[in-house]
């Protein structure tokens, strides 16, 4: 059975609650949940939830992706900041010069070339419109994923788009 978080293969599953959402997971990853508070010397790390969720939701997304009905939305894409260093290499630009073309400041190029920071729709926008680069690709979503997810009662898209702002 896979681990509903990681997916990591495990004999044995144990249903926690996770950001609002049960989930059925492996040893390693009922420690993040929200009924597994007793001693708590290692807080949940928030960080480390959320990219297993955003792995998650991306199995998920894949799995039905060939034998479901297709529709697109926009993405960013995995890879961003490899994409925004080699765009701005490829003018011959330090980190510096980016920031000043955009007129943002250094350290938010930094930290999203070093995936610190995910940018927003607006800022990945206006880099690839600085760059001409493609950084929103557009995927396919599976419609009756959506369902699926509601009939189940799941929180977790909801829970997601919250947490990016
Ligand atoms: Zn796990």
């Amino acid at each position: 059975m896979p681990c509903e978080l990681c997916g990591k293969a495990t004999d044995k599953l144990t249903t926690v609650r996770i950001e609002g959402t049960m989930l059925k997971v492996c040893s390693d990853c009922a420690k993040f949940g929200d009924n597994v508070k007793a001693g708590g010397k290692d807080a949940p790390n928030r960080v480390v939830i959320q990219s297993r969720l955003e792995n998650r939701e991306r199995r998920m997304k894949t799995k039905d992706v060939y034998t479901q009905e297709e529709q697109q939305v926009e993405e960013l894409a995995d890879d961003y900041g490899e994409r925004i260093r080699k765009g701005r290499e490829a003018k011959g630009w330090k980190q510096e010069d980016l920031a000043h073309q955009m007129n943002e400041r250094l350290s938010l190029i930094q930290k999203v070339e070093r995936h610190d920071i995910k940018p927003d729709d607006i800022l990945a926008k206006k880099i690839e419109k600085t760059l001409g680069i493609v950084l929103i690709e557009k995927v396919p979503l599976v419609k009756t994923e959506k369902q699926a997810v509601a009939n189940r009662g799941l929180t977790l898209e909801d829970f997601i788009k919250s947490s990016k702002k």
